[in-house]
């Protein structure tokens, strides 16, 4: 039934959407001439000069607007978008100062993109400004991307309450937007800030039975042993800690973290997003968050989250049986003896069937997967899927040696073969990416995509960055492998979607929030695909291609406990959302009764009593607000743009053309459910999803 429900609602979006498609995928825009690459090897004074330079140019811009009427939306939104590209310089100093080797450099560039930002904010916050773009009421633009660009204008005025009728409102907008960003920092600083621990002695067998000597040795100091509630350390005891009361502990010390000042905190965040929803005539803060959205609405997102708690249901309780046997011969029950699967159990028994029935040899895996043929294979799977070509640039300044050049061609010197090349300049290069892959002393710790200049028409042309902690020397995760494919998908999203583009605002991966990371969703499939895996992971002492007996292991495990945490994530969408769409003014409102409430409907674990408080650790309650559901969302759409690749063949050139173009190029000049639409040619369901949960192909 749900099924159904939530399928017909992604149906109603694209159908929707779909007549938006064939006006605005019909302009093309004008060749873009020669264009040269940012310089990426700047000392502290060339950054700084050219923020300054890039602030002030902007500020004239703005004034010049705020001066005279512009003449025509198109001359608004010449101006903005001479605004956009001015500051644009500010993605560049973000990237540096996660990862420039030099602090001095870092602070300089941790100036340069806060001053930005701060402009960026006033602009939006400026009443003069606005009333000049607001100017134009319902009068149209030149075209339909003009259009659109304008529309998107206005909505950000709107969104930042700028738009109300009285200076008293927009003050009071100000100041409920100002505290809910105070205290939003608040609430993540104390999180971080708060880590609790456990100690037992370095004798107590019982407690530590189960874990690897090297952790417990790591961990003791005079005889004591002392584990925190950090991810290592506790992901270390909910896989190999035998001892039942110590995965407990340590997940009510871990689900406590924050309380109780977070939970003061969130009930005040949620009370001002609230106010702030109503001021701007909204029912409540979901409908204010999705309306941005793909989703649309906060009651669409509230049918999706059921529907996919739904389809996983059966799945979910199919896995969770197979480790209840688990436990059930641990405990030395009989068989179906009633036993339950708790949150801090699930982890335990999981990594024990994946070793036992999986026969997924990790030792073995570690053979094939190193850097240096990983690369390779991620970026000859790129230039064939999206018909491009990759060049090794040496001796290009970059922060740091390590650094890794290349420009991007497009396969065939043209377009590739879509026979609607934009791509002018003889063959030239369409962009430039940068991989900076291995750890070192003070860089970005995770796995990310940074924009280091958006592509304009004739302008300026895309340059991205892979930012990454993967070993230089050694075994690779697999799990690494599928993050490289996954981020190198944003990149080319980047790249791709960069072409041609005449408003800043609409280049690259700049489509809605909760399809963005759909295409690198799909992409990770690509690492788990026999053809692609049997071209580059090769054993590093005989050079064989990875056995496809191993693969089939690799792709069997990787299933297991899709169900369950997929339940688990609707369990945090549900959450998010409903905390944002119930009045929490109203007297008796308890966040933690909502969530409890949410848990035994949606948790695939049974409640684990009163000892912890997990709205008060839920960070994402912060950034993501009511939308925890774009994760899921935009997996299903993976899915759902997954079939024709599977109909077709993972390098079908058809296929994979068809997608470059209507997918990833239009970046964000039409909605995203056009470009769906248009490439599925028929409304996705969640059947796709539905299989992927189940294994199936
Ligand atoms: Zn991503």
């Amino acid at each position: 039934m749900w099924m159904a429900v939530a399928a017909s609602v992604i149906t109603f979006l694209v159908t929707l959407a779909a007549t938006e498609l064939v006006e605005a995928g019909s302009s093309p825009v004008a060749a873009t001439p020669a264009l040269t690459f940012e310089d990426a090897g700047v000392d502290v004074p060339t950054l700084s000069r050219r923020c300054d330079k890039a602030l002030e140019t902007a500020r004239s811009f703005a004034d010049a607007i705020r001066a005279t009427a512009p003449a025509s939306i198109d001359e608004l939104l010449t101006r903005v978008n001479d605004i956009d590209v001015a500051l644009g310089v500010g993605a560049f100093a973000s990237l540096l100062s996660e990862v420039h080797p030099d602090e001095k450099m870092r602070d300089a560039a941790t100036s340069c993109y806060l001053g930005i930002d701060q402009f960026a904010t006033r602009l939006y916050l400026d009443r003069a400004f606005y009333e000049r773009s607001a100017a134009f009421g319902t009068a149209a633009a030149a075209d339909r991307l003009a259009q659109r660009r304008y529309e998107k204008l206005l909505e950000d005025f709107e969104r930042s309450g700028i738009g109300l009728a009285t200076a008293e409102l927009r003050g009071h907008a100000q100041s409920i937007s100002d505290e809910i960003d105070e205290l939003s920092t608040n609430f993540s600083h104390k999180l971080a800030s708060d880590t609790r621990t456990f100690s037992c002695a370095a004798d107590d067998a019982d407690t530590l039975a189960g874990l690897d000597p090297a952790f417990v040795a790591a961990h003791t100091t005079d005889g004591v042993v002392t584990i925190t509630t950090d991810y290592p350390d506790t992901t270390h005891v909910y896989k190999y800690g035998r001892s039942a009361e110590l995965r407990r502990t340590m997940y009510g010390l871990s689900r406590s973290r924050g309380a109780p000042e977070n939970l003061a905190t969130l009930q005040r965040v949620l009370e001002l997003r609230w106010e702030w929803a109503q001021l701007l005539g909204w029912p409540h803060y979901a409908a204010y968050a999705t309306a941005t959205k793909m989703i649309g609405t906060a009651e669409h997102a509230d049918t999706f989250t059921r529907g996919v708690a739904n389809i996983t249901a059966a799945a979910a309780e199919e896995e969770t049986e197979r480790l209840r046997r688990l436990k059930r011969a641990d405990l030395g029950l009989a068989e179906g003896a009633p036993v339950d699967i708790e949150a801090y159990d699930w982890s335990y028994y999981a990594t024990q069937l994946r070793a036992r029935e999986y026969a997924l040899n990790a030792t073995e895996l570690s053979h094939y997967f190193r850097y240096e043929n990983a690369r390779e294979g991620v970026l000859r799977a790129a230039a064939r899927l999206f018909h491009l070509r990759f060049e090794r640039r040496t001796g290009v300044p970059t922060w740091h040696e390590a650094v890794e050049v290349y420009d991007v061609f497009w396969a065939s010197g043209g377009d590739g073969g879509g026979g609607d090349s934009d791509a002018g300049g003889g063959g030239g290069p369409i962009g430039r990416i940068y991989l900076d892959m291995h750890p070192r002393a003070d860089k970005y710790k995770h796995a990310a995509q940074f924009t280091v200049r958006d592509g304009v028409a004739g302008v300026q042309l895309p340059e991205g960055c892979l930012v990454t902690n993967f070993p230089l020397e050694g075994p690779m995760e697999h799990s690494q492998v599928t993050t490289f494919f996954h981020e190198f998908g944003h990149l080319m999203h980047h790249v791709v979607g960069g072409q041609g583009q005449r408003w800043k605002l609409f280049s690259g991966v700049a489509t809605e929030w909760d399809f963005v990371e759909a295409p690198s969703q799909m992409l990770e499939e690509w690492a788990l695909d026999e053809e692609t895996l049997r071209s580059f992971a090769t054993h590093d002492a005989t050079g064989a291609p990875i056995p496809r007996e191993l693969l089939a292991a690799l792709r069997r495990a990787a299933v297991f406990g899709r169900a369950v945490s997929t339940r688990q994530q609707m369990y945090y969408a549900q959450v998010s959302l409903q905390l944002h769409m119930r009045d929490p003014t109203v007297p008796g409102f308890d966040a933690e009764a909502v969530a409890a409430e949410l848990a035994a409907a949606f948790s695939p674990y049974p409640p684990v009593g009163g000892f912890t408080h997990f709205v008060a650790n839920f960070g994402h309650l912060m950034g993501y607000s009511a939308i925890y559901y774009t994760y899921m969302w935009s997996e299903a759409i993976a899915q759902a743009m997954l079939q024709p690749f599977k109909r077709a063949g993972f390098y079908d050139p058809s296929t994979s053309l068809r997608y470059r173009d209507l997918v990833l190029r239009p970046g964000g000049a039409l909605p995203a459910a056009s470009l769906l639409y248009s490439f599925l040619g028929e409304p996705p369901s969640l059947d796709a999803l539905h299989r992927w949960l189940r294994g199936g192909e």
